[in-house]
């Protein structure tokens, strides 16, 4: 593949300019906004994909090592998930009755899920948190919960940053405006950190009898430490609080029974969504029989909740995760990313971490107030180099060991690119847009 050009006459720029002035923020997902890369560099749109490459709309070609903030989970337009949502398309996608694949796929996840004897479904893991927490507040009679981690832009979850400014400065979210979110929701969801069970404990007596639920990642960029899970899961038990594990993320990843299964522990809930269909609009909320009737008692229905597309893209992402027991092939190339990154980072002398376990694994940077301006040049020198890369990898079935040794051989210019910007003090001279925005901070 040949290196690409510099990145003046960037269309993607051009296009996202016209669509800031088109739609508020630009897109519909914060992660996917360009200023969060490289402005004026980063290629924004793409023509086509396939497996892990890209091409924008240029006709530059890119090997992509985020996958769609890891909806991809497959690659891109693979073949046994597409002849399976074709299949569908040509049977009819949404009618008067109902998708029969959607019991399947319910099956299917108790199957593969240990928590799961119930499933409801909806199309976004936003959605499928809010009905989640919609559930366990009906299942409770109770209305706080406790969280910890990223869950979404729904107002349960907002509400956090609803309480008072030192909360949303410092502490939690920031970047998380929670304007338009009822004031008087404030209070109602409180977070703890990861690894923390003292946070939570005091935050259940603080109001006893009040929580419906806690809700977070099993992991996310830290090892539980030794006995935190069972601790959690005892105080939500003692507590009367439905436990449930957001697995939006980790879910196919750890193993096919979601992180849980891989840290050998069971919520009385778990919600999936961008892992399990490939791209495709999908997302389940899993549980226990009697923790999930109480979804009856409430209020949850819709028109889209209903269309084919996503079971069958689902079932066909799953069957084959399954099949070519995908979670081995996740750690297997996530340590390879793991230790090539480690490795380079200190033969190259940089202030750069390697964080999480090696299916998802990212990189911190520190360079003090250089920070942004160094992670833009990375990104710069990755495009370069005919990535898109940012610090996070996402990787997928369509990577293999060649793939990621061509990765870590393109990171090993740009580490010498920016080790001798950041020695000679030219990090931003060298940079061809503005500085990366920052993007929210997730709560570890
Ligand atoms: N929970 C977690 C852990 C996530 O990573 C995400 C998405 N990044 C969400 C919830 C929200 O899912 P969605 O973007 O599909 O609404």
């Amino acid at each position: 593949m040949a290196l690409n050009a510099p990145a003046e006459g960037n269309p993607g720029w051009a296009l996202w300019q016209k669509a800031l002035r088109l739609i508020p923020g630009g897109g519909q997902l914060l992660s996917k906004r360009a200023e969060l890369f490289a402005p004026e560099q980063w290629p924004t749109y793409f023509s086509r994909a396939k497996g892990c490459r890209v091409w924008d709309l240029a006709g530059r070609e890119y090997i992509d090592m985020q996958m769609s903030v890891g909806q991809a989970i497959c690659g891109y337009a693979d073949p046994d998930v597409d002849a399976a949502v074709r299949h569908r398309i040509d049977r009819g996608v949404t009618t008067t009755l109902n998708s029969p694949d959607e019991v399947e796929l319910a099956e299917l996840l108790c199957e593969v899920f240990a928590c799961a004897e119930m499933v409801r479904f909806t199309r976004t893991g936003g959605e499928a948190l809010a009905v989640a927490v919609r559930i366990a507040r009906a299942h409770t009679g109770r209305d706080r919960v406790a969280f910890c981690g990223y869950h979404g832009w729904s107002d349960w979850y907002l509400a956090a940053n609803l309480v008072g400014e030192d909360s949303l400065r410092g502490h939690l979210l920031p970047g998380l405006a929670a304007e338009g979110v009822p004031k008087g929701l404030a209070g109602t969801a409180l977070p703890f950190e990861y690894n923390h069970p003292e946070q939570l404990e005091a935050l259940l007596k603080r109001y006893p009898g009040e929580f419906a639920a806690v809700v977070m990642e099993p992991i996310r960029q830290y090892d539980p430490a030794p006995g935190f899970l069972p601790r959690v899961k005892e105080l939500a038990a003692e507590h009367g609080c439905v436990l449930i594990f957001d697995e939006v993320t980790a879910g196919f990843r750890y193993a096919m029974g979601g992180a849980e299964e891989y840290l050998g522990i069971c919520g009385d809930m778990a919600v999936i969504a961008k892992a399990m269909s490939n791209g495709y609009a999908m997302a389940a909320v899993l549980g226990r029989r009697d923790v999930m009737s109480s979804a009856q008692r409430t209020f949850i229905s819709s028109s889209y909740w209903t269309e084919g597309i996503g079971p069958a893209a689902a079932l066909a992402t799953i069957k084959k995760l399954r099949a070519v027991n995908a979670p081995q092939h996740f750690w297997r190339l996530g340590e390879q990313v793991h230790t090539g990154l480690s490795e380079l980072a200190a033969r190259h002398g940089l202030p750069i971490k390697v964080l999480g376990k090696a299916p998802l694994p990212s990189m911190a940077f520190d360079f003090g107030d250089e920070t942004q301006a160094v992670s833009t040049l990375f990104t710069q020198e990755m495009l370069d180099r005919g990535f898109l890369a940012a610090k996070g990898v996402m990787l997928s079935l369509a990577h293999d060991e060649s793939v990621i040794e061509r990765y870590l051989s393109a990171v090993d210019g740009t580490f010498a690119v920016l080790a001798r910007a950041v020695a000679r003090k030219e990090v931003r001279s060298r940079l061809r847009g503005p500085v990366a925005q920052s993007t929210f901070r997730r709560m570890a």
